[in-house]
């Protein structure tokens, strides 16, 4: 399954956005893992406006992320020690919404604080310090 669609359709994305402009655009694959487990391989690519925590304008943050997400019975979660690095884990329950995952993952696709590159010249930091404002 594949598809595109525009970050606005992804609410739990809004309060990270600096404007609601760009699409997400995602492949997700269902396969049995060697081992037995379910599994979906989700590719995704995103370009997205974030506010810069240096100059407080809007900067474009580009993810691309390709992740294994494996579904493991809610109680074994727990025993999963030796977790991919590559891979997430995540409570095997009921249907999953194939949205849902690409919206979780694109929020762990991004950073915590999105700065513009050292080299921009419109990035001017406001008041000489960095606010804080993703806690
Ligand atoms: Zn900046």
């Amino acid at each position: 399954m594949k598809g595109e669609t525009p970050v606005v359709a992804l609410a739990r994305l809004g309060e990270f956005l600096a404007k609601p402009d760009g699409d997400v655009r995602y492949e997700c694959v269902g396969v049995v893992r060697r081992d037995g487990k379910p599994s979906i391989r989700l590719h995704m690519a995103a370009s997205v406006w974030m506010v810069c925590q240096r100059c407080l304008g809007p900067v474009r943050i580009d993810v691309d992320s390709d992740r294994e997400l494996v579904f493991v019975p809610e109680a074994a979660l727990g025993d999963v020690a030796d977790e991919e690095a590559d891979s997430d884990y995540l409570p095997l329950v009921g249907r999953v919404n194939p949205m849902d995952l690409v919206e979780d993952e694109l929020l762990l696709s991004l950073p915590l604080a999105p700065k513009h590159a050292e080299s921009d010249e419109e990035c001017v930091a406001v008041g000489g310090v960095e606010p804080d404002r993703l806690n």
